[in-house]
């Protein structure tokens, strides 16, 4: 998928939002929600999506969705770090095929790291037990204030 296309509503991220497909949640507000990554790339890997802006990247947002999902991205980095005690936090997000993009809903990725453990495959490794995730995201909710 190049940079341009068309917003498909049916995508995994607008299938969680709307409850059609299963996350292990950690925060939800009016606008935005955040859940755990199931390949991540790290212990405490979180997604970051704004519910109802049809974008597909960063350079298809439009400012508002776009200052509500940053600002939940900021909120989820300082409680991962909270939570996960890492020695840093990597916040990343691809925009287009050629870029690594895989998933076409605007979301920005929180990946605590700690030093010494390198960052895992993206989007290419195993899959991530839902119990372990549901901890995760339970402990990291405890953190968001
Ligand atoms: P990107 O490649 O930047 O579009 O990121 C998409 C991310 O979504 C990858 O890190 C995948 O591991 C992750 N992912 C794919 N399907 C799901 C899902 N059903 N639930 C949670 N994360 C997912």
């Amino acid at each position: 998928m190049s940079l341009d296309g068309v917003y498909d509503p049916d995508n995994i991220f607008a299938k969680i939002v709307r409850g059609e497909a299963p996350c292990a949640k950690v925060f939800e507000d009016h606008d935005t929600m955040a859940f755990m990554d199931v390949f991540p790339q790290g212990r405490g890997h979180v997604l970051v999506v704004h519910k109802r802006a049809h974008a597909r990247n960063l350079l298809d947002v439009e400012p508002e969705p776009l200052q509500a999902t940053i600002l939940t991205v900021q909120r989820v980095a300082r409680a991962v770090r909270f939570a996960l005690k890492p020695d840093g936090v990597f916040i990343a997000q691809f925009n287009g095929q050629v870029a690594g993009q895989t998933v076409y809903h605007l979301h920005f990725h929180v990946i605590p790291r700690w030093a010494g453990v390198p960052l895992g495959r993206h989007a290419g490794g195993g899959m991530a037990d839902m119990a372990e995730l549901t901890k995760l995201a339970e402990a990291i909710a405890l953190e968001l204030s």
